[in-house]
């Protein structure tokens, strides 16, 4: 090697493993070296004082395309996710639901020129064969999304053809991402508070509650056990729902938990004030400073974070009564953020806050070594970090076409500086600088 396309010098090397000074050479869109090495660079970029990380890793995301672009598509939401360090994003959504091989064709044939940034796509438990995991498996479904209780129009799971799924596929690997909320406990607690009269925002927690959400994991696990496939718990809200995961990893079922900001950074009472602006589900159930450090217990070798982004804008969530208006938040203009202000106050490590939104989620979903590290042969995936930058989030920051953040108003530590993939720079200061089409559909490798 006598020249490479680029050096990203004298940077704060942090991987999951660990940290050093030094490198990164990029040579035709991989990483090509670290640390010291006696090379010419094509073009050198100074990242004195700056944090080298490898691009994040977001397993969940909903961008709504074709369906409800009201809400968001594929240009704005991956634009939003790279701008935020972001460089491959797992897609799916309920109103695009992929459940069969030739409807995976035509949704990655679809969104092929039309990410900025690298992705996979996550297929729907089908409803009317097991077979057709089969199809998606073969077409490269990065994951298989169930819902255990009828949610955003997609309809749950029956426990028997969710083992009957889990048993036939568990040996290919494939990760089987459930939503768990128990379908008969949702539904008697909304005829309770329907008949109430009640539509205030605090009918959210109460029901989408905590019982619903233990229930249908404590199942979950059980079914996971019994089949042996790789299972993954979606949006953790609360440390029971961990504690069920962790009892049964101890005894060596394949069981992780993924959460999100908004269960440790929005408090369960702040629907009363903003009603359907904090309306998403399982919804938030921290009460005190004392569930904030307890949910930051539970988050350890076998959880990760992802944005469950689900954006609608302020005119739809103001579009009809509590119970009409659509679940969900904003998402991928905030995660990094938050995971590097909590880095920044010492909650996380760097290292871990890679581990956590990059190497782990690319690791359970068949894209490591080639996504979530920064080791030679990788994806150059790279995110220049100003790790002391600090400045108060606005909505006039958010890419998403969400327009909002839950988030508005908080100080934040820490931003992404520059953002690469594959060595081409996407994002500069919080804004996209790629088009559509610069990211490429993925197939996991397992
Ligand atoms: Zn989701």
């Amino acid at each position: 090697m006598k020249k490479v396309d680029l050096v990203i010098k004298n940077g704060r090397i942090i991987m999951a493993d660990g940290e050093m000074e030094g490198n990164v050479y990029v040579q035709s869109g991989k990483i090509a070296g670290l640390g010291h090495l006696d090379v010419a660079a094509e073009k050198s970029i100074d990242a004195s004082n700056l944090l080298v990380m490898p691009g994040m890793f977001e397993a969940h995301a909903h961008l709504m395309d074709p369906a409800e672009t009201d809400r968001e598509d594929m240009p704005t939401g991956t634009a939003a996710a790279a701008a935020q360090g972001v460089t491959t994003l797992i897609e799916h959504s309920h109103c695009t639901a992929v459940r069969s091989g030739a409807e995976f064709v035509l949704k990655k044939e679809y969104l092929e020129n039309r990410s900025v940034i690298d992705f996979g796509i996550g297929a729907h438990f089908p409803t009317d064969s097991i077979d057709r995991i089969g199809e998606v498996i073969r077409e490269g479904a990065a994951f298989i999304k169930v819902f255990t209780c009828t949610t955003h129009g997609i309809p749950g799971v029956a426990t028997g053809d969710l083992y009957a799924g889990m048993s036939r596929y568990g040996d290919t690997r494939i990760p089987f991402l459930i939503h768990a909320e128990d379908d008969s406990l949702t539904a008697s607690a909304e005829k309770q508070l329907r008949s109430a009269v009640r539509s205030d925002g605090g009918i959210i927690p109460q029901w989408r509650n905590l019982l619903a959400e233990t229930v249908a994991a404590q199942s979950v696990v059980t079914i996971a056990e019994a089949s042996g496939a790789l299972t993954i718990l979606a949006h953790c809200s609360h440390p029971e729902v961990f504690k069920i995961a962790e009892k049964a990893r101890q005894r060596g079922v394949r069981v992780w938990t993924e959460t999100c900001p908004q269960y440790i950074a929005l408090k369960e009472d702040d629907v009363l004030t903003e009603g359907a602006f904090r309306k998403f589900t399982p919804p938030n159930r921290i009460q005190s400073e004392a569930d904030v450090e307890a949910i930051w217990g539970c988050i350890g070798d076998g959880a990760y974070f992802a944005s469950d982004h689900a954006p609608s804008t302020r005119a739809q969530k103001k579009g009809g009564s509590v119970w009409e208006v659509p679940f969900g938040l904003p998402g991928l203009d905030t995660t990094f953020r938050f995971l590097l202000d909590s880095a920044a106050k010492g909650r996380i490590s760097y290292p871990m806050l890679v581990e956590l939104y990059s190497r782990r989620p690319a690791r359970l979903y068949g894209y490591y070594p080639r996504k979530g590290t920064l080791l030679p042969g990788a994806d150059a995936d790279i995110v220049l970090v100003d790790p002391d930058s600090e400045y108060e989030m606005t909505d006039e920051m958010v890419i998403s076409k969400a327009g909002w953040t839950p988030y508005a108003g908080r100080t934040f530590r820490g931003r992404a500086k520059a953002v690469f993939l594959r060595g081409k720079k996407i994002a500069e200061n919080g804004a996209c600088v790629a088009k559509p089409g610069t990211g490429k559909f993925l197939a996991p490798h397992r």
